[in-house]
């Protein structure tokens, strides 16, 4: 694009047009609910990072459950059709494609941050000498609170436990060198590496690989937060040698506010012969075979599938149904390819808005997933109400962040295009 020459609305327009007619995935738009304003106009609704929109087949599953319960009762548990009994079950082949794992590598239980401590119960085993976490220092506050929380119940102190990374002065982000350096230097003294794989404010999308490798190298644990980006980034959860992983599915999974969450255990964890670790253990968690044995010594269940306690909230785990059922059918290697070039048009969008916006997302679409972090230059907080006038959704964030995300399964790009010219018109007009 020429700086001196902006293009003309009709170019514009062509080239909104000419993206939505090769956007092989815009038919999945009609898959989700789309909120709209009072006078019945869809939003443009880039809060997926936050809350993902409802697919439409999620009412009918949970439908079909609540009947079930109704003219079943206790026989539920193994009726024919998804009994209850191993209805977790039913999430785990589509979610170990979703993050890159074997299928007893995960399952679907909890929520998020019960995840990491039940995670952290197991491979958060300090010792006198090596007994720190590191986390970024713009960890999202549960990871800060679960990780210091475990520090003190270990008795450590957490202002000398936890380690928060910090970007260059200047800068924005976090270089993977710098994290390799640190992991490298202070190496002994570290048990837990535990970071964002999509750094939830700056959306910064680390090599996961290479920080897995350099944390491990340093004698740590490495574990992923992957709230951010789980069903947004490509993931090889196995193949990197990640120790453990936890998600939540109300984001990008679109399962619905608190829906049930995902957690990752690496086979060398569990597998016979692993070196056997603490665990916190319920009767879910044991085998299903004996479960009902109703035996006071627990026998794990193989895989991921031990760290379960209870048995799983049948209503809450439908809609997580409904949505793997479209990832399933799209695949994370086309999402992710429409997702490089809606954020990339968007991008492309909020640089012609000139120096009253910087994104400090990095540039390299390798080092992002959808989100685009916007730092602007007016109160926030009042272009944010501007943008929710006009029907344009998106987040704020102290002191001066827009967070923004595209999401490539109901984001369109004229979606895009509205927000950078509704931003444009906010930012002229606000003070
Ligand atoms: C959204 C988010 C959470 C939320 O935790 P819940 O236990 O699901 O309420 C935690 N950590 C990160 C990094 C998140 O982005």
């Amino acid at each position: 694009m020429n700086k001196t020459t902006p293009p003309s609305a009709t170019a514009r327009e062509a080239r909104v047009r000419d993206l939505e007619a090769h956007d092989e995935l815009a038919p999945m738009r009609d898959r989700f609910h789309i909120p709209c304003d009072e006078r019945g106009a869809e939003l443009a609704y880039f809060a997926g990072n936050s809350l993902g929109l409802e697919p439409k087949t999620a009412r009918a599953l949970v439908n079909e459950e609540l009947d079930a319960w109704a003219e079943l009762g206790v026989a539920g548990h193994f009726k024919e059709r998804r009994p209850w009994f191993s209805y977790h079950e039913l999430a785990r082949q589509s979610l170990a494609r979703i993050v890159g794992a074997n299928e007893r590598e995960v399952v679907a239980m909890n929520s998020l941050t019960v995840n990491l401590h039940l995670l952290m119960a197991s491979f958060y085993q300090p010792t006198p000498d090596r007994f720190r976490i590191v986390i970024e220092d713009t960890a999202f506050p549960s990871d800060s609170y679960a990780v210091a929380s475990q520090a003190a119940f270990h008795g450590f102190d957490p202002a000398d436990a936890i380690v928060r990374l910090t970007p260059r002065a200047g800068e924005d982000c976090l270089r993977t060198e710098d994290i390799e350096e640190r992991l490298d230097r202070e190496g002994q003294s570290i048990a837990l590496v535990l970071l964002g794989g999509v750094n939830y404010l700056t959306g910064q999308l680390f090599d996961m690989e290479r920080l897995t490798r350099a944390g491990r190298a340093a004698g740590a644990v490495v574990g992923w937060d992957l709230a951010h980006a789980a069903g947004n980034a490509p993931l090889r959860l196995h193949d990197w040698n990640v120790d453990f992983a936890a998600w939540c599915s109300y984001k990008y999974l679109n399962a619905g506010a608190g829906a049930v969450a995902g957690c990752f255990v690496h086979e060398m964890h569990w597998k016979i012969g692993a070196v056997s670790r603490p665990r916190l253990e319920g009767w879910w968690g044991s085998d299903p075979v004996s479960r009902f044995q109703m035996a006071p010594e627990f026998a794990p269940a193989p895989g991921a599938d031990a760290w379960q306690l209870s048995n799983p909230p049948i209503l809450s785990m439908a809609p997580l149904l409904a949505s793997l059922a479209i990832f399933d059918e799209v695949g994370m290697d086309r999402l992710r390819e429409k997702s490089l070039r809606l954020t990339g048009y968007l991008e492309e969008l909020l640089a012609g808005l000139g120096d009253r916006v910087r994104v400090i997302t990095p540039t390299d679409p390798a080092q992002r997933g959808c989100q685009l972090s916007i730092a602007i230059n007016k109160k926030a907080k009042a272009v944010q109400s501007q943008l929710s006038a006009a029907g344009v959704v998106c987040d704020f964030r102290e002191p001066n962040i827009l967070r923004a995300a595209p999401t490539p399964l109901y984001n369109t790009f004229h979606d895009c295009w509205r927000l950078a010219s509704t931003l444009a018109t906010a930012l002229d007009s606000s003070h």
